[in-house]
């Protein structure tokens, strides 16, 4: 169990969380919506223990690092498709293995050599869910991850996300309530700034 309790957070002077409070069952799936700018990004790195609040508590942190698909797909540009999914990996036995069935699952079986320059942006999209899932951590985030997919896509990476959670923990931050859906999220909804 992830837990946030009366969590403060603040960029500069510019607060973003008061008091917030979040209990965030192992293997829950959860959704936070709102408009741009509410902080779904700020939550999701707080969740994560990639930043820290300036009061409040956050237990339950994964200790080993967390899978997480960021807004922009922020893949290694020197590396192929396969060698950015198997970097994360290296202590994983068949991760040449690994990195292929994911990536073919994601419906990329025929860019596994191919640098993310020469990926439209939602193929390199799919690489990151493909890292992202690859890695072996209780906590998967997904931000935004599956704008810029088309709908048959999309259901394709839902589905391979759904099969390979395999009872890990989901938040992610969407504008979409069909997306919520098919990931069976419950939705957190997170009031605009002001
Ligand atoms: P969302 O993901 O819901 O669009 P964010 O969590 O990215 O919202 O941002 C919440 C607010 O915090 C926004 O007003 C944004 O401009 C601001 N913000 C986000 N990151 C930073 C940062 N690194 N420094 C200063 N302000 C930031
Ligand atoms: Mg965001």
């Amino acid at each position: 169990m992830i837990r946030l309790e009366n969590v403060a957070f603040s960029y500069g002077n510019k607060r973003i969380f008061t008091d917030f409070s979040l209990e965030l069952a192992d293997g829950a799936h959860l959704a936070l919506m709102g408009p741009s700018g509410c902080g779904k990004s700020t939550l999701l790195r707080l969740i994560s223990g990639l930043i820290t609040p300036q009061s409040g508590r956050i237990a339950g942190l994964p200790q080993d690092g967390v899978a997480y698909v960021f807004q922009e797909s922020r893949l290694l540009p020197q590396l192929t498709a396969r060698e950015n999914v198997e970097l994360v990996l290296k202590s994983i036995e068949n991760r040449q293995k690994l990195a292929e069935e994911i990536l073919t699952e994601l419906g990329l079986g025929d860019e596994l050599d191919t640098l993310p320059s020469e990926l439209s942006g939602g193929m390199a999209r799919r690489v990151a869910m493909a890292r992202a899932l690859a890695f072996p951590s209780p906590l998967l985030v997904l931000d935004e991850a599956f704008t810029g997919l088309d709908e048959r896509t999309r259901g394709i990476v839902a589905d391979c996300v759904l099969r390979r959670l395999d009872g890990r923990t989901l938040v992610m931050s969407t504008h979409s309530g069909v997306e919520a859906e098919l990931l069976g999220c419950e939705i957190l909804r997170l009031a605009p700034l002001h």
